[in-house]
This record gives C-alpha cells, structure tokens and sequence, in this order.
C-alpha cells in the first residue's frame, strides 16, 4: 500500500480501454499518464488499417456513461437496430436484434471514438498522453521499458496497467520471464476490409442496419460511417477453398460477382483494395494470471482479446474499465489504495465473464456465417422473442442479454442461454411455425429450468 497523492500510475496503450480507464482513474483524483505508441490520435481514420468502425452496446455505453462521456459520444453513433441479411440471389431479410425501441447497437468509427476519448482526458481531465513512445519490455520488478524515439528507458511507476491491445507487449514480456502463462488461440479465418461507397451522397444500403452476406464457411459484413459509406469486413479462411490464399486480386472481382453480386457496384476499387489491404488475423487471447509483481495488471485485449463476432471487445474492455474503477474506489483507505486486493479481485471478478464472452463470440461466428441461413433460425429467433413476451424477466433472448443487459454478467448470459437453447430447440424441432408452437409445454420449460 502506498498513498494515492504521490501514486505514479503509468498507463500502456491509448485505445479505448487506456483511454476511458485514464479518465476514471483522474475523476478520482488519480494522476494517471498514458505512454501509447501510435502518433496523436486524429479523426481521419487510417484507410485500409485496423477495423475503421466498431458496434458500441449498452456495456459500453453503461462504461461510457460512468465516465462522463456518454453525451460527447452519442453524437458519434448511428444506430443499428437489426441484421439485413443479403441471400446469393439479391433478397434482403431483415432480422430485428431485439423487439424494444431501446434495443439497439451503433456504429462508431474507432478512429473517432479514440480521438474523443484522448481528447476529453487529456482537455477536461488533464491526462498527460505520451504519444510515440512504445513499451518495450518489463524488467523483473514490473517496470516497464520505454522506447521513445531509439532511446531506451525504464520508467519508474508505482502502477503499470498495460491496455496494448491484443498483441500486447507487456502480456509478450511477462509470458517471456515466465510470469504469467499466454496463449493466443488463432482463427483459421481472418479479415480483410474494403468500402462500400455512397449512392448520390446518400447511404445506398439501409443504414439503420448491419448489413450480412453469409456464405457458409465466410461472410462479407458492412457497417454504416457518418459519410454515407459502409465499412465492409470479408471474413474468410486464410487457406483452403474460397480463402485469402485461393482468391488472388486477380480473381476477387469474379468471387464478389458471384457470392456478393448486390454490393459489387457499391465497391469501387475492388482489385486495388483487395489487393492493398492486408488480411487481419483474429484469434482469442489466454492468459492468467492477469497481474504482475503486485505492480502490472493486464486490461482489456491485452488480458482476453476474442474473436469479434459478438461485437464485444471493445463493449468487454470497457466493462474492465467499470470493474476496476470500482474496485479501486472499494480498496482505497486513509493509507492509500490496496492494489494488490484490487487486482487479485479484478481478476476473479473478470476472467470468468472473458472466458465466457471469448466462447460466445466463436461460437456467434458460426451463427452468423451458416446458421442465419437456417429456415428454423428463424422460427427460433421469433420464438425467443415470444417467450419473452410471454415470460418477461425470466426468458430473455441470449443475444439481448450480451448486449442491452449490462446488469447480467456474460457468464450468467451464457449459462442462461444454454438452458433458453435447450428450450428453443424443443419446442422448434416439432413446429414448423410459430402459431404451431406448444405454448402450454414452453410455460412448463421455463417454469422449470428458468
Ligand atoms: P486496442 O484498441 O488494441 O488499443 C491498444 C492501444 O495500445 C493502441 O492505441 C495501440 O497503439 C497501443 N499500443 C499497443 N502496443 C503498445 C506498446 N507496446 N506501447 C505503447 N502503446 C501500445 N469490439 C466491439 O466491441 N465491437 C465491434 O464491433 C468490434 N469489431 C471488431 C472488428 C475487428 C475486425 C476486430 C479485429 C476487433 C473488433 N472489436 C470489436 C474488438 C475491439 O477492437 C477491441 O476489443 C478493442 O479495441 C480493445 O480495446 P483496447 O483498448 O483493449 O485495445
């Protein structure tokens, strides 16, 4: 324990979860300083790089709100309220995500959001944010290595938490010495992203939605920008079959002829792009413990990155920010903050809830991939939303609990939506439509295992 005035609380990465944990830590009165290698945030967002835009859900937005930022951020989002499913031959599906006005999910673009963010901690909470300086290392009490500009140096700080992302440096480092156990689990399937462009300044495409075309073992997605455009993401196995290694740039125009026909006028540089823009990989992070010499803690992607199926990374890492906020505020006495209680809690806290989100999101891929493409999805889809209707509180679709509920943890939302799954496929297996359903064997389901 130390006391909190003369704390040094060194925080690694400027992205979200960096970001929104520096503003927390400084309405507490904590003087946080954020090292983030990347140039100062801006709002034109890179082409061709890391994903340009993100859904934001209500566990972000419940983060953000905490923060004092929801305002600030709200302007930035549009709203998505369901999935437009494009099928092969050019009809358009579209499945709602939930049955309330409220529930709904936004895009935002990343390059925005982390500008914003930056820009209320540094303007409003005066974070002191070292821009191009990059952790390189931990030395064996914790300390972190700082490269900035070729020189190297360690800096001294009472309080490492390391948000570097999925790639993280810091997880690399302290897996390095032995300190913690890493694994990082990788998608056979990675990602490339191209534009959808704008019809008459007008978004050509329904822009309250996010658009799908899934194929079976790949998919193209496209999310709505403020400028009209879409953001497309083509997930597809980077070997084997249609895959990044057999669609060479020469051959993409013929494969999105084929397989996305309707989004093929909307792409304009479809060769150059797919020939451009890497391919992402994806992949989910294992690691424990999370915390280091009673000094480094592990946050957001850098602790548990998953696979982005869900559209909850980020909504997750924010989520951290939350719990650690709290935590922070329980285990604080007159001689200062108890960080190693905070981490050790953060940790049993959190880790489940990652493991939990991490198999969700795989298991999300699927279903967005092939099972939409299923007649009895979406028999099941308007059924669970009948029971909830007709059981609200006690029968909530999974789906809405991942993303309207922030109150129930994601291990709660996946041990009920096993049992909602069983129930589903009960009742759907002998019906083949919703007026066909046993509504009076459902009351008996739900009665007893909900
Ligand atoms: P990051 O966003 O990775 O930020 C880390 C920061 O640390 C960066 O600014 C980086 O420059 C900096 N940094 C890295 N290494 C160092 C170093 N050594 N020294 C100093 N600074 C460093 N999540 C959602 O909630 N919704 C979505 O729709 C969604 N879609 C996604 C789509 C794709 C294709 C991908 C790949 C991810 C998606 N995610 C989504 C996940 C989301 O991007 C992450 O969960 C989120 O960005 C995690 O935030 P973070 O702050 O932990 O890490």
């Amino acid at each position: 324990m130390s006391a909190s005035a003369s704390q040094r609380i060194a925080i690694i990465g400027g992205g979200p979860a960096g970001s929104l944990l520096a503003i927390l830590l400084a309405r507490r009165g904590l003087a946080p300083l954020v090292i983030e290698r990347g140039r100062r945030f801006s709002y034109s967002a890179p082409r061709g790089g890391r994903s340009i835009n993100l859904a934001l859900a209500a566990r972000g937005i419940a983060a953000l709100r905490r923060a004092g930022v929801e305002a600030e951020v709200a302007k930035l989002l549009i709203p998505m309220r369901g999935r437009m499913v494009h099928d092969l031959d050019g009809a358009q599906r579209f499945l709602p995500y939930g049955q309330r006005e409220t529930e709904e999910i936004y895009s935002v673009s990343r390059a925005t959001l982390n500008t914003v963010l930056y820009e209320l901690a540094a303007q409003r909470h005066g974070v002191e944010y070292r821009f191009g300086e990059e952790c390189v290392g931990v030395d064996a009490r914790g300390m972190p290595l700082i490269d900035s500009g070729g020189a190297k140096k360690r800096f001294d700080a009472d309080v490492v938490l390391a948000a570097d992302g999925a790639g993280s440096e810091v997880r690399r480092a302290l897996a390095a010495r032995g300190a913690i156990t890493a694994r990082e689990e990788l998608l056979d399937h990675g990602y490339k992203e191209l534009t959808l462009a704008a019809r008459g300044g007008e978004f050509a495409l329904s822009p309250n939605a996010l658009h799908i075309w899934p194929r079976g073992g790949f998919m193209l997605i496209g999310l709505p920008n403020p400028d009209r455009t879409f953001t497309a993401t083509l997930f597809l196995p980077h070997r084997r079959g249609p895959s990044f290694e057999g669609v060479r740039p020469t051959e993409a125009r013929a494969f999105f002829d084929r397989e996305f026909a309707d989004a093929v006028p909307l792409i304009h540089a479809l060769e150059r792009d797919y020939a451009e823009h890497p391919v992402g990989v994806l992949g989910t992070v294992h690691c424990r413990p999370w915390s280091f010499a009673n000094r480094v803690l592990l946050v957001g992607d850098a602790a548990h990155a998953i696979v982005p199926f869900h559209g909850q990374g980020m909504n997750a890492a924010f989520e951290d920010c939350v719990v650690l906020d709290e935590l922070i505020g329980r285990h604080r006495t007159e001689r200062g903050h108890d960080w190693p209680a905070i981490f050790a809690a953060f940790e049993a806290e959190r880790a489940p809830n990652a493991r939990a989100i991490a198999e969700m999101a795989l298991e999300n891929y699927r279903e967005m991939r092939d099972d939409v493409r299923d007649p009895k999805f979406q028999l099941r889809a308007d059924l669970s939303f009948e029971l909830e209707r007709r059981f609200p509180g006690r029968f909530i679709p999974r789906y809405s609990m991942v993303m309207f509920h922030p109150e129930i943890p994601y291990v709660e939302a996946q041990r009920r939506g096993a049992l909602q799954a069983e129930i589903l496929r009960a009742l759907s297996d002998s019906a083949e439509s919703l007026a066909k359903v046993d509504f009076a064997r459902a009351a008996t389901l739900v009665e007893r295992s909900l």
